[in-house]
């Protein structure tokens, strides 16, 4: 399943997609990320079909992601930490 989380305004979309299928739940995106966007659920929110753990966009940080990202993003843009360390895939910006 694909998890977005973001929002959208007059700029433009700002969502972080997880590949639920793919995530293994390894943590490895939270310490990576300086603006602490993610965290490992025990239970996916999303499905609560599936026992194993998951990350996740914490809730504070989904309306805000377009100004939290920003550092990791400069013009032009390098690779992302989080999709960086991401070694299943999962992770994908719209922006
Ligand atoms: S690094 Fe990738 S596989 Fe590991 S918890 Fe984060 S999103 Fe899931
Ligand atoms: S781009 Fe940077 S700030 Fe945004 S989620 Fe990835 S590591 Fe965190």
């Amino acid at each position: 399943m694909l998890a977005n989380y973001g929002y959208q305004d007059a700029s433009g979309d700002f969502f972080i997609t997880i590949d639920t299928d793919k995530c293994n739940g390894c943590g490895d995106c939270v310490p990576v990320c300086p603006a602490h966007i993610f965290d490992v659920m025990d239970e996916d929110p999303n499905d609560p079909m599936r026992d194993e753990p998951v990350a996740v966009v914490v809730s504070e940080k989904r309306k805000k992601l377009k100004y939290d990202c920003n550092p990791c993003k400069p013009d032009p843009k390098p690779p992302l930490p989080c999709v960086e360390a991401c070694k299943a895939g999962a992770i994908s910006h719209s922006w």
